[in-house]
């Protein structure tokens, strides 16, 4: 079985494993915590130690649920990297759904998230989405008062363009760890829009969320899509890989800015065959071969 390894992210950032489970379904899952704690485990024993949380998943929240699994064996919290986000305000009556990135919304946002998780410290703290009114001293200024308080190790962005990213980055004296951004052959504009350049020149590897589309690459019945597929489906065959979600996670992780794909799937099975794709080669035509079955031509 192959097992995922460890990285390290950034120069002097927190150490955590090239793929990363992503629990923004797990209240769609329908597990009982015990469930919940068996999957953890599963996930952890093939390598995949770091988790990914949002203060907005689920109704109940993600993070609850989480937390309520994680408190049956609290030994485990020790052997996991946890990843949290802050800064969407969800609507409620009268009130639109907004970004705050404001200081006590973000610290007011952690410390929610550390009391459903059950734990004293994130390891890793992201800005969710970029706001339009984000003054980054204030920022820098909750991100320090985190760090000293000791409920935060290390911070990143998640949506971020480069010039949004630069201009946190310019405030704090650590480097911003990671950028969370979508990253599949059905949508390529942020792969087209010239950020991964903009992160390969810094060396920041980005996390790559919805790598599946959603599981639209399975289900959506379009022609663009069923083209797609086609392509996908023949590469299984070529590369001996076992299914298409293999052949996609290869394609995001032969970029060159090094993404980190975040596996959205609550099924032990899939988890264990994206760990598998880590020892797929992929050429460069066949890479190109996805983006332009993706796009519906070929490069000029
Ligand atoms: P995804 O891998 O693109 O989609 C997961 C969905 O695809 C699940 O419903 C899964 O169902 C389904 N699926 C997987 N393999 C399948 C197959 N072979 N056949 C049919 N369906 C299949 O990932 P995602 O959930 O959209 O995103 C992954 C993670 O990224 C999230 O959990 C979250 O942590 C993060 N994220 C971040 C942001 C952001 O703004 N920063 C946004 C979105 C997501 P099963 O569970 O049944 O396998």
């Amino acid at each position: 079985m192959t097992f995922c390894p460890k990285i390290q992210l950034a120069h002097d950032g927190p150490e955590i494993s090239k793929l990363i489970q992503g629990y923004w379904r797990l209240a769609d899952w329908d597990m009982n915590s015990q469930q919940r704690l068996s999957f953890i485990e599963r996930h952890v024993e093939s390598g995949v130690s770091t988790v990914d949380h949002a203060f907005i998943y689920g109704d109940p929240a993600c993070e609850s649920l989480f937390g309520e699994a994680l408190k049956l064996a609290p030994q485990l919290r020790r052997e996991i990297e946890i990843i949290s986000k802050c800064g969407i305000v969800s609507a409620r009556p009268g009130k639109v759904a907004h970004y705050s990135s404001s200081k006590s919304d973000i610290v007011a946002s952690v410390e929610t998230s550390l009391k459903r998780l059950g734990t004293d410290y994130l390891d890793i703290l992201l800005i969710h989405r970029p706001d339009f009114l984000m003054d980054a001293d204030e920022v820098a200024g909750a991100f320090q008062a985190l760090k000293q308080a000791g409920k935060v190790n290390h911070f990143g962005v998640s949506n971020f363009d480069a010039a949004q990213l630069s201009l946190l980055q310019s405030r704090l004296d650590a480097p911003l760890v990671t950028n969370q951004i979508e990253l599949n052959p059905v949508n390529t504009q942020v792969a087209e829009s010239g950020l991964l350049e903009y992160l390969q020149e810094r060396r920041i590897r980005p996390m790559a969320w919805s790598c599946l589309a959603g599981g639209r690459v399975f289900n959506d019945t379009s022609t663009a899509m069923q083209r797609l597929r086609n392509t996908l489906q023949l590469l299984v065959h070529e590369l001996s890989a076992s299914s298409i979600d293999q052949v996609i996670y290869a394609w995001v992780m032969k970029m060159p800015s090094q993404p980190l794909p975040i596996i959205g799937s609550g099924n032990v099975r899939r988890m264990q065959e994206a760990v598998a794709a880590l020892s797929l080669p992929m050429s460069r035509e066949q890479w190109y071969r996805v983006l332009s079955a993706a796009r519906g031509r070929d490069v000029d």
